[in-house]
């Protein structure tokens, strides 16, 4: 008998007796439980402890306050023995056998006909680990399952629950653990997925294997044209009542046209909601050591793109306002045009010592961090071989973090 595993059954105890024998410890553990999923729960014992003596008296469990007698299990479906006394357990367990009524057994499982597994919930779902009677393993499984499932790293479909549409899902500066638990949770549902170039792409592997991924770096180049076409792709697959992630690295709305597919969702009528992310200009500094902010240094930081050099005709940028300003600036998509900022700076007033720092792959295992100034941030540019994509961190923030640097 010893040799099978056990059948696993979800017992419907609500409005059923349920007899438990014993008052102690091992009783006062389960009867909440029992109480939690509406049994009728008779605690059968000459003493119990002051928190069922609690229960008790606030009406929720019945006490009958002597020893045990078999009669005692008349109508009950379900009897755990709980006593400390393991002939007392034998006499429960034999009076229930012969009622054909599962018993569990506190003082020894071989001798019970029923096991109670190490239990948890999430979200509706009940996890129940039955680990060959070793409950600290048991109760281990069940903590890495609920886990897994609050982390979004098990995924638990429930399609009924998860209306189609459009969710924008910012994934953080690219180290997946700097992802939110909603992004990973939304990433995990998703039956459709259109992810970025610089999206933390180690996630991806993770996705099952019936998600349709589609990789924008893989479309026609030219951005308007393929924004175009991923606006259509993301409004066709939730109109054929799907649910489409829009997966970018660090947040949707912060040089992320996020809101070019919002409007193209509502124009096609398609729900959207957004899920924020945690955005490179402020993620990758503070990773790489360097406070965007600090007391007495800067009361400002400014994020500026540095996609069209100053002075282009299309540029929205006042750029002698930013050099005006005493703060913090942190330069975007600006590697290209890096030499044209810093000398549009120096013209509009910062002085040429003024510190930079440069960190390339930020939160990525390839990280690296060029300290330079704004006079000879060209020269170190080169020198070091900076590459896109980077964080430019201009001010005297950077010299708080560098000191050794400028000295
Ligand atoms: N939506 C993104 C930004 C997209 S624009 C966000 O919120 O972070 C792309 C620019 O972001 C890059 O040119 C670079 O300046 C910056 N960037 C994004 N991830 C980065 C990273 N891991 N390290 C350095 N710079 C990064």
């Amino acid at each position: 008998m010893d040799d099978f595993p056990p059948y696993p059954a979800g017992l419907r105890l609500a409005g059923r007796e349920v007899v438990v024998v014993g008052g102690g410890h091992v009783a006062q553990r389960r009867v909440p439980a029992l109480l939690a999923v509406g049994a009728l729960v008779t605690v059968v014992s000459p003493v119990v402890t002051p928190a069922l003596e609690g229960l008790v008296g606030g009406g929720e469990v019945r006490w009958v306050r002597r020893r045990f007698e078999s009669g005692d299990l008349d109508g009950a479906w379900y009897v755990i023995a709980a006593t400390d006394d393991h002939a007392a357990n034998e006499l429960v367990g034999a009076a229930a056998e012969e009622r054909r009524i599962f018993c569990v057994r506190s003082d020894d499982a071989t001798q019970a006909s029923a096991w109670t597994p190490a239990v948890g919930r999430h979200a509706g779902v009940t996890v129940a680990v039955l680990a060959n009677r070793e409950p600290r393993r048991s109760a281990a499984v069940r903590d890495e399952i609920l886990e897994g499932l609050r982390e979004g790293t098990i995924v638990a479909r429930h399609q009924r629950d998860r209306p189609s549409g459009v969710v924008l899902v910012g994934g953080g500066p690219g180290d997946p653990d700097l992802m939110s638990v909603a992004g990973r949770k939304a990433l995990m549902e998703a039956d459709v997925v259109v992810a970025d170039r610089l999206a933390p792409r180690e996630l991806l592997s993770e996705l099952p294997s019936d998600v349709e991924l589609v990789d924008v770096a893989k479309l026609p180049r030219g951005r308007s044209a393929q924004q175009e076409e991923i606006n259509r792709i993301i409004v066709a697959r939730a109109l054929e009542g799907k649910c489409v992630v829009r997966f970018k690295g660090g947040d949707n709305f912060v040089f992320g046209r996020g809101y070019e597919e919002v409007l193209a969702c509502r124009e096609a009528g398609v729900p959207v909601t957004v899920i924020p992310g945690l955005t490179s200009p402020v993620a990758v500094p503070a990773v790489a050591g360097i406070p965007i902010t600090h007391r007495g240094v800067a009361h400002e930081f400014t994020v500026v793109s540095g996609h069209l050099p100053p002075g282009h005709p299309e540029s929205l940028v006042n750029w002698s306002a930013v050099a005006g300003m005493s703060g913090t600036v942190v330069l975007m998509m600006a590697v290209h045009n890096a030499p044209a900022i810093a000398a549009a700076l120096i013209d509009g007033g910062r002085p040429d010592s003024t510190p930079v720092a440069i960190v390339c792959d930020g939160t990525m295992p390839t990280e690296r961090t060029v300290v330079s100034s704004l006079g000879s941030l060209k020269e170190d540019m080169v020198a070091q071989e900076v590459r896109a994509p980077a964080i430019i961190v201009v001010g005297e923030v950077v010299r708080v973090a560098h000191p050794r640097h400028f000295s």
